[in-house]
């Protein structure tokens, strides 16, 4: 293999995983960015994993407002994708 062809297959080795990356990105909750997205939203977007969807549902105010813990990012909850409320 010349330098040249050795060179090509590291940036397609490289352009590879990038997209990969990317992908899993894409399909990765958008509350924690780690496990799988698994919930449909009303508004037919898949945002989130179960326990994130069910974290973000219940902090909805008036609903339980003892429970209101920081780390809800919005009062009301909205699809960050389309931005509506659900
Ligand atoms: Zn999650
Ligand atoms: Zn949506």
């Amino acid at each position: 293999m010349t330098r040249l062809a050795q060179l090509r297959v590291a940036a397609e080795v490289q352009r590879a995983r990038t997209e990969m990356a990317e992908r899993e990105r894409e399909s990765a909750c958008m509350a924690c960015l780690t496990e799988p997205r698994a919930v449909v939203l009303p508004c037919g977007c898949k945002c989130y994993c179960g326990p994130c969807h069910e974290r973000i549902v219940r902090g909805r105010p008036g609903d339980d407002a003892m429970t209101n813990e920081d780390d809800e990012p919005e009062p009301v909850p909205r699809c960050p994708l389309c931005s509506k409320q659900f």
